[in-house]
């Protein structure tokens, strides 16, 4: 009862949230209406004057105090009237602002901070605003479209003619979009458009508008395409590319609206606030507000790896070049032990003994899952019923106390669920035949706690002993990371499936979209790893410059919102991630699609036949067909048995990424045949040529179910756009990955069985579907889990991220940097005093360490007399001032702008190298956690409590670096201007 009333209810949620935006479509179409009968400057008198209204929220561009300082009169007057007329706009609505700005110094201070309290209730007020507005802007656009109709506009150099004046449905996703939520829209109903009226509206804002795509090709087309209405409306529209240069990005940002990749933008700020060097460098104005196109893919699928930018360091601490072949041996070895493994089993099999064939089979599938045999031997249901059994039996039945002795056996054991590798004790003889144990980490805070309680040490003997043990202990846990990525590298990450080798380079594969991902790595070494296996040149050790996740990347944004075709079996987590609801928006015109059952075979083989006859008799017809397949191989394959049958057809994977939107935008021509990696060419739109509709419209085969039910989904959405007629179906086989390992041998085999009864046809009614599903919620939870977890740890550093992109901001954009460095100094100088003061024995007037840290460090003279007979605090505070004044002798002539410049330079130096650092220390941090996990701590907790203490000292350090680059730097300054002055005598 209540299962049967849950979807009824969300189903009915989501209805009536639609008919509440019902009467505002109303309202728009009516304003619309009257728009009609107005000339086209209409438009843009309304659009100049909202962004006028709006631009009173904008921030205040006033001088800053050391300017005003040197400021004459008239300056002074044009800044007081320059001020006054901000304030004047916005008096009525915050009383608290004074009521005149007089030509003073003081006057201009007083009004200039009276504007910054009230700054935080700008974005209430601007929302507020844009709701009221909202039918108004709307009917704007869509009276634009109208207007744009029959005109020509240029789309990736073609010329093509604009014919769309928004729907209603369509103006319900822009509703929504507008509001934060993911309008759910089917692929073709026209999303772009849909687009234009959020972005529209809160572009008047002047703060920018972000419409973030999946790839360069359609940030480019929607920029062209869409870019025709918005600057009809007096908009600017800019667009990035992936190989742009800076300065045109700086004005692509600039523009009201921009479009781009989710890894353009986050790449970009990245570099914005980890490397430039000074503020112009920075492309990025903000983030206010962004629209993500196909946001399930980039929220979701795009989510899993981290967005790293990376350069070279010196060292490998991996050593994966020196593991590299004797981890192949291993391999090897391990393979030849499983074929005779399963030679073993097929004997017992034969003689009937499962008694003696379970366990065998149970150390194949722990030792070499994807061996050749054993696939094979799992072809048959029975075989594959009695591995399950004998699984359970060892996992938590009769024989659990015995699974260790049956790994023992192997040289390492490898899961293909979870993709991890471990080394057995085998397999470290086998690498390290003298010294085993040089594989395993010793109990580091034993050893620790055993150097402090030994009392004959000094300080610094125990200090030294304990660095050697870090050392050591670094050292070996790098290795068995190391040989741990390599055993990865080798049994589960597979060519042409999961990366592809081009140029001397390994690229990932995005298993959803079968894209190539550019300049993506797989961290913690394992890229290098698989670097080492291909024998490409391995980028030595990358070292980190700069990381954020999609996640958090996107959470920088004050609002944010998205569409997609497919959104709904992931609402629990943009939910909980992004805080994003998702609304689903009826289509235009109802939906045709026929969904036809899967059809079900033992063997990839037969299933490939079956599909090829089915491209084969729909082909013949003139019906075009779209295949999807599940990996770059696959494809391949498809392709070779299509020539052989002599179908003409076109490949379409993530080898040939460039050309995809061009051949998917014609595989609804008559007898087209076009095979494709799961989503690519996704966003493009399949039009169907004249007649093709009487032949039933576009066919979509899937050939593997993909471990996403949203991937599917996608899949069967290429057809039966804006009503159009289509079909869709999907061919499933046993030795598909899927069904290898989430679907429950046993159902399957008696499934097998029964379509066997039925005349072997390998048709299957519903109960398979079911089975499917089931297997993909598994899979699609435990990425989910695996993406929370990047996640939570992420927010650790995103936390410490904040703070030192904070005061990096702060060094490159701050009008004082004099303060900065004022700061500086009094905030490091008594900490160190504090330590040193500590060492000394003023009882005895000995200062010695403090005297001797001053002599080296800082440029002051200070006697032991002046420390005596003063409490800590007078003291530091002497020291402080002597120290501000040594630095105002040091840089007194030095003209302000370049003092300025150097200053910045300068702390830049000290944050840089140490974040960087700090992120490697992070990294191996993250790593050591996970080896404690094994006992039984929590790694995250584990990791925030010691992330913390790292990132305490990181701070610390920063400042004392700083204070100590300071004098340095100023003299270094000095003679420059020195060398200079001389020059030019
Ligand atoms: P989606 O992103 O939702 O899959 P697109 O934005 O690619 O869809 O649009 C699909 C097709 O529908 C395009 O060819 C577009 O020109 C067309 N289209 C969209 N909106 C309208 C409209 N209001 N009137 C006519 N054609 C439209
Ligand atoms: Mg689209």
């Amino acid at each position: 009862m209540i299962k049967w009333l849950l979807p009824r209810f969300t189903g009915n949620k989501n209805e009536r949230e639609v008919s509440r935006i019902r009467p505002t479509v109303a309202r728009i179409n009516e304003i619309e209406g009257a728009l009609q009968r107005e000339p086209a400057e209409k438009l843009l008198s309304l659009t100049s004057s909202w962004q006028n209204h709006l631009a009173r929220y904008h921030a205040l561009n006033a001088p800053p105090k050391s300017l005003l300082e040197k400021m004459d009169g008239a300056g002074l007057l044009a800044t007081a009237e320059g001020i006054e007329v901000r304030l004047s706009a916005l008096r009525k609505e915050f009383p608290s602002l004074p009521s005149r700005v007089e030509a003073n110094q003081l006057s201009i201070e007083a009004a200039k901070s009276a504007f910054h309290q009230i700054e935080g209730d700008f974005k209430k007020s601007r929302s507020k605003y844009l709701e009221k507005i909202l039918p108004e802007a709307y009917a704007v656009v869509k009276n634009a479209a109208r207007r744009l109709c029959g005109s020509e506009i240029l789309i990736n150099n073609q010329a093509m003619k604009w014919d769309m004046v928004h729907f209603d449905v369509q103006l319900i996703g822009g509703i929504a979009i507008h509001r934060g939520m993911i309008a759910e829209m089917q692929t073709g109903e026209g999303k772009t458009l849909v687009a234009t009226l959020p972005v529209y509206l809160n572009a008047l804002t002047g703060l920018g508008v972000h419409v973030v795509t999946v790839n360069d090709y359609l940030a480019k087309r929607d920029s062209d395409w869409m870019g025709a209405l918005f600057r009809f409306l007096g908009l600017s529209v800019g667009c990035i590319q992936s190989q742009m240069p800076p300065s045109e990005r700086f004005n692509a940002y600039n523009c009201d609206i921009t479009y781009g990749t989710n890894s353009e933008f986050g790449f970009d700020y990245l570099r914005d606030n980890g490397m430039a060097s000074i503020k112009e460098e920075q492309v990025q104005r903000g983030h206010y507000f962004a629209i993500i196109d196909e946001v399930d893919s980039i929220l979701i699928d795009d989510a899993r790896t981290p967005l790293i930018i990376s350069g070279q360091s010196s060292h490998d601490s991996y050593q994966f070049d020196a593991l590299r072949p004797s981890v192949a041996q291993l391999v090897k070895r391990q393979t030849e032990l499983c074929n005779t493994f399963a030679a073993e089993a097929k004997r017992s099999l034969e003689k009937g003994d499962n008694a003696a064939a379970g366990p065998i089979l149970f150390k194949l599938k722990l030792g070499q899952p994807r061996n050749r045999q054993f696939m094979r031997l799992m072809e048959n249901p029975e075989i594959r019923r009695l591995l399950e059994k004998t699984e359970l039996s060892f996992q938590q039945g009769s024989f659990k106390k015995d699974l260790h002795k049956l790994k023992d056996e192997l040289y390492f054991t490898v899961e293909e669920k979870t993709r991890d590798a471990d080394i057995m004790e085998r397999g470290r003889k086998f690498l390290s035949p003298s010294d085993p144990n040089s594989f395993t980490l010793p109990d580091i805070s034993q050893l620790i706690a055993a150097i402090d309680s030994n009392h004959k040490l000094t300080r610094d003997q125990s200090a030294t002993a304990k660095t050697v043990l870090r050392d050591q202990t670094n050292a070996q846990a790098g290795k068995i990371h190391g040989i741990s990525q390599l055993l990865k590298a080798y049994c589960l990450y597979e060519r042409d499936v999961h990366y592809v080798v081009k140029e001397d380079k390994v690229t990932i594969i995005d298993e959803s979209t079968g894209r190539e991902m550019a300049g993506r790595r797989w961290s913690d070494g394992l890229h290098q790893a698989v670097e080492a296996k291909e024998k490409v040149s391995m980028e030595k050790e990358t070292r980190t410059y700069a990381t954020i996740t999609i996640q958090n990347y996107f959470r920088l944004y004050d609002k944010l919102a998205g569409m997609t075709g497919t959104a709904e079996t992931e609402v629990a987590e943009f939910r909980d991630i992004y805080e994003l609801d998702v609304l689903p928006i009826p289509t235009n015109t109802a939906n045709i699609r026929i969904d036809d059952n899967d059809y079900i075979f033992k063997t990839r083989r037969e299933k490939f036949n079956a599909v090829i006859a089915r491209i084969e008799s729909a082909h013949a017809g003139g019906q075009p067909v779209l295949v999807g397949t599940a990996s770059v191989d696959s494809s391949e394959t498809l392709s070779r048995l299509l020539k052989r049958s002599k179908i003409p057809h076109s490949v379409l994977n993530a080898k040939f990424h460039e050309q995809e939107a061009e051949i998917i935008a014609l595989a609804g021509r008559r007898g087209a045949v076009t095979v494709s990696t799961n989503m690519a060419g996704r966003g493009t739109d399949i039009k169907l040529e004249q007649g093709v509709a009487e032949l039933g419209g576009l066919f979509v085969i899937g050939t593997e179910r993909h471990p996403s039910r949203r991937v599917d989904r996608q899949l069967r959405g290429r057809c039966s756009r804006q009503g159009d007629p289509g079909r869709s179906q999907f061919f499933i086989s046993l030795e598909d990955d899927l069904m290898r390992n989430h679907a429950s041998p046993a159902r399957m085999a008696a499934m097998i069985e029964q379509s066997a009864a039925a005349g072997g046809k390998g048709r299957n009614g519903e109960s398979i579907g079911k089975l499917v599903e089931t297997a993909q919620k598994q899979v699609e939870q435990r990425d989910y889990k695996g993406r929370k977890q990047v996640l939570d740890f992420d927010d650790v550093m995103n936390l410490q991220r904040e703070i030192v992109y904070g005061f990096r901001n702060d060094v490159l954009t701050n009008e004082d940097t004099r303060k900065l460095v004022h700061d500086i100094i009094s905030e490091t100088i008594p900490t160190k005093i504090h330590e040193l003061l500590a060492e000394c024995d003023p009882a005895e007037s000995n200062f010695d360490p403090l005297l001797h840290w001053i002599q080296t460090s800082l440029p002051i003279s200070i006697t032991s007399e002046d420390l005596t007979n003063q409490n800590e605090n007078t003291l530091s505070a002497m020291i402080v001032e002597k120290v501000k004044n040594a630095y105002h002798d040091c840089v007194s002539g030095v003209p302000l702008e370049l003092l300025d410049q150097q200053e910045r330079q300068m702390f830049l130096h000290a944050i840089d190298p140490l974040w960087q650092e700090h992120l490697d220390a992070m990294d191996e941090l993250r790593e050591g956690v996970y080896l404690r996990a094994q006992g039984q701590k929590d790694p995250i907790v584990e990791y925030k409590n010691e992330a913390y203490e790292l990132f305490v000292v990181l701070m610390e350090e920063i400042k004392q670096t700083a204070l100590q680059n300071l004098f340095r730097s100023a003299a270094s300054l000095r003679m420059m201007i020195s060398q200079r002055k001389a020059s030019k005598v």
